[in-house]
């Protein structure tokens, strides 16, 4: 396998940097859609492309798979996603060990959610309990990676404000992370105020706004339920009142007019699509973030 780079220097640049999420498929139907995807975005040569780690333990070596196929066969440049739910540190080591051979200079770390049904994380007995943990973990033993860590514009859901959260990310930030990738939002004045915040207490790394193109009501109303995402009025109108199959139109001129937002404000170093293995989003939205 070709080495990845370091894609924490891209960031240096004045222009932003444009990165896709991909997940790793379960299915064959799911498989073959990765796959054609990634073929059809392969000519928009995204400046990264990220590939989650599966939640509570399902699709984890999907991840490496699919991140080595995706890096291989469309040479796009790889950040696979990790997190310590389950894990023990030694587990951690090897499977860190295993992302390095494979030739992966970049990860997204993170803590992991519950599995689906509990609602409390429960660490591992020898494993981390916050991502800051595995940062330091990383930062320690691949002196070279770029970490990556997760940020939430209108807070993690457990935190009890704002403010509490944004110092627990300043811990992952002087843990050696590299960059932060936002929770998805729908309304930009709460990512502008994070990243206020976040400058007014040091952190000084590049924040990248995650998006999500939506593509129906009841996809947008279960990340409300999952992440206490604000969904504005007007997008729930536009949604509630449009038949079904235009729901994804709605969400790529919502995702347009925050882009173009974003873009006129020069304050994301970066805008990370979710595009949840669909190539739509991308290929109708990329060359607004890239003309600039
Ligand atoms: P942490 O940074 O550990 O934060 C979790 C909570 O603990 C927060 O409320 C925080 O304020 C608090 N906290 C943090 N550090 C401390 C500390 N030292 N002491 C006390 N409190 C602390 N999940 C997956 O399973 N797989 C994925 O691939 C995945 N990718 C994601 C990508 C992005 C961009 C984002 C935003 C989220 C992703 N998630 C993924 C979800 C993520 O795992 C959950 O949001 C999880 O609940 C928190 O992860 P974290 O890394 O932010 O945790």
């Amino acid at each position: 396998m070709n080495t990845n780079r370091n894609i924490g220097d891209k960031f240096k640049s004045e222009k932003t940097v444009f990165s896709v999420e991909f997940f790793p498929p379960k299915t064959e139907e799911g498989a073959r859609q990765i796959l054609r995807t990634a073929k059809k975005l392969q000519s928009l040569s995204p400046d990264y492309a990220s590939i989650t780690y599966g939640a509570g333990g399902s699709t984890r070596e999907r991840t490496l798979e699919y991140g080595e196929l995706l890096h291989d066969i469309f040479d796009f440049e790889m950040m696979p996603h990790l997190t310590c739910f389950g894990h023990s540190k030694d587990e951690i080591a090897s499977i860190l060990e295993r992302f390095a051979s494979s030739g992966f200079k970049n990860i997204m770390a993170l803590r992991g959610d519950p599995p689906k049904g509990e609602t409390t994380f429960i660490p591992h007995p020898d494993g981390f309990k916050h991502a800051n943990e595995l940062i330091e973990f990383i930062r320690k033993n691949y002196s070279d990676f770029g970490i990556g860590c997760a940020g939430y514009p209108e807070k993690h859901p457990e935190a009890k404000t704002l403010d509490d959260d944004i110092d627990n990310l300043k811990r992952k930030i002087d843990a050696g992370a590299d960059f932060i990738v936002t929770q998805m939002f729908f309304e930009n004045s709460h990512f502008y105020n994070f990243v206020e915040k976040c400058r007014n207490v040091g952190i000084d790394k590049p924040i990248i706004a995650g998006l999500l193109p939506a593509l129906s009501l009841k996809q947008v109303m279960n990340f409300k339920n999952m992440c206490s995402t604000e969904i504005p009025e007007k997008l729930v109108e536009k949604l509630a009142n449009a038949p079904e199959a235009d729901g994804s139109k709605i969400g790529l001129e919502w995702a347009q007019a925050q882009i173009e937002d974003l873009m006129s404000r020069k304050i994301a170093k970066g805008i990370h699509l979710y595009i949840l293995n669909r190539a739509e989003s991308a290929l109708t939205l990329s060359h607004l973030i890239r003309e600039k």
